[in-house]
């Protein structure tokens, strides 16, 4: 537990609004959305910079561990404080700082929601590509933080893509910033790339510059249906090699179709295999070709039925039903979800591996995912209370992230290792990789109390 005295010293910093220690405070804190729980000794609300600076001072000089944190909406237990210590949250600092239409940039602060810039980029024509399904209650930087992707980043990439610059509080309180405010730049080492994707464990993120892109004004979405998931897979080869890169493309297997099918009736149909959402935006005319190559690529791999949403609504029913997948599994029983990636060509490999493994363990491995960048969701469908079926769930989940290690892919696209995958990361990195990432960890947080036990087990007190 920190001391008393420290914790008058955080309320005298502070102020004691935003210093929060009493029990019940305390537990709405100690979760992120895994099944992780933790409790902090302390809760501090910055407002700024200089709030950010002044609690890391403290901690430093008393070896505190702290834990920055946002919506805690992370899938991989990063904002859980394991060790206690200090629970940073972000969601305070809001602020929209400043959206330059003519430098196609926005600058924000950390606790700013990512569907709140969303909106506001909005009304100047504009848009943040980067949408994680969690884009109306994660943070941005949460999302910088775990370097977040979501469906349209086959297209326009993932978070690091559009990030120019940040400001970041080091471990021991100082104030450093990294990249700037132009799309080119390579004065010196890439520090913002660094910093992206680093889970709090190198600094904590105070304000961040983002890139933006014009709106597109037109969109179109195909709904593709297959007897066989492997030919669905083919399909999304055949639609990027005929030329056409499309917004997204999104994969649902059997499973996921009849569970969103038992909450209401999508339009689905219930007896396929796989059915893939495919969206292209761009100008109008453009859309007509291309929506031609997407339905002329799916029919060619084998769709029984490629139909293209006639209007809004109907792309937004289909969209809906993407929307509602895991909702209508967690109707299924209790549900660990899973991340991987692999190379796009490997994924109906990939898709039969789960399939066995589900069949191995018994368990069933309902599938969804971003086919088009090799990333993939499998769940598995449990029972927590029950001890023999979690230790072959924990069988199953490393017999998925080592088989996707052995496709040339990896433990993570989106959701970040935090605590929840720590224990493969030794086997998925280059070990000369992965000491020198250990080397920067010390470099950057010498006394290790930035988010201490994530990413690598090793650094756990
Ligand atoms: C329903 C649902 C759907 C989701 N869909 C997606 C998806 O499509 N794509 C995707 O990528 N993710 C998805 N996620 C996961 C999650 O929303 C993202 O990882 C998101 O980026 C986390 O943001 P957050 O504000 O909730 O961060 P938190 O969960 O609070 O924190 C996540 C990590 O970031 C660190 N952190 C937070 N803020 C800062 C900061 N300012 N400086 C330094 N470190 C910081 C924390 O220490 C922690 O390690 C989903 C989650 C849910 C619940």
């Amino acid at each position: 537990m920190i001391d008393a005295r420290i914790i008058a010293e955080l309320k005298a910093t502070l102020g004691a609004e935003r210093v929060l220690d009493t029990p019940e405070d305390r537990v709405v804190y100690a979760y992120d959305a895994t099944w992780g729980e933790a409790l902090p000794d302390v809760v501090v609300l910055p407002l700024s910079t200089a709030e950010v600076s002044a609690t890391l001072r403290i901690a430093h000089r008393e070896r505190i561990p702290v834990v920055p944190r946002g919506a805690a909406s992370g899938l991989s237990g990063g904002a859980i404080p394991i060790s206690g210590g200090i629970c940073l949250c972000l969601t305070r600092m809001n602020r929209i700082l400043e959206i330059n239409p003519d430098e196609l940039i926005a600058v924000v602060q950390p606790g700013v929601v990512n569907m709140d810039l969303q909106r506001a980029v909005a009304r100047y024509g504009l848009f943040f590509p980067p949408d994680p399904a969690s884009w109306d209650m994660s943070t941005l930087g949460g999302n910088v933080a775990e370097n977040a992707g979501g469906p349209r980043c086959l297209k326009y990439g993932v978070t690091k893509d559009y990030v120019l610059g940040l400001e970041v509080v080091l471990a021991d309180g100082s104030v450093m910033r990294t990249g700037g405010r132009t799309i080119k730049n390579v004065t010196g080492y890439d520090l913002t790339a660094l910093f992206v994707g680093s889970e709090g464990t190198l600094g904590v993120v105070t304000e961040i510059v983002l890139k933006l892109l014009p709106k597109p004004v037109a969109r179109r979405t195909v709904l593709a249906v297959f007897d066989r998931i492997s030919d669905a897979c083919a399909a999304v080869n055949r639609v990027i090699t005929s030329g056409v890169l499309p917004l997204t493309t999104e994969l649902m297997d059997g499973d996921c179709i009849r569970a969103v099918q038992s909450q209401r009736d999508y339009g689905l149909p219930t007896d396929a295999d796989a059915v893939l959402l495919i969206d292209v935006e761009g100008w109008p005319e453009a859309l007509e070709r291309e929506v031609a190559l997407v339905r002329a690529a799916c029919e060619t791999a084998g769709a029984r039925e490629v139909r293209c949403a006639r209007d809004e609504a109907e792309a937004e029913e289909l969209w809906a039903a993407r929307r509602a997948i895991s909702p209508a599994l967690a109707a299924l029983g209790d549900k660990l979800g899973e991340d991987i990636t692999v190379p796009r060509s490997r994924i109906p490999e990939m898709v039969e591996r789960i399939r066995a493994i589900g069949r191995t363990y018994g368990l069933r491995t309902p599938i969804f995912g971003h086919i088009g960048d090799g990333n993939l969701h499998p769940y598995l469908i449990c029972d927590r209370s029950d001890a023999a079926v979690m230790a072959l769930v924990r069988q199953a989940a490393e017999a998925i992230f080592l088989a996707a290690i052995e496709l040339g892919g990896t433990l993570s696209g989106e959701h970040g290792i935090g605590l929840a995958k720590r224990d493969y990361v030794a086997r998925a990195l280059d070990p000369l990789a992965r000491a020198h990432m250990l080397r920067l960890k010390h470099l950057f947080d010498p006394h290790n109390i930035l988010n201490p036990g994530k990413i690598f087990a090793e650094t756990e007190g």
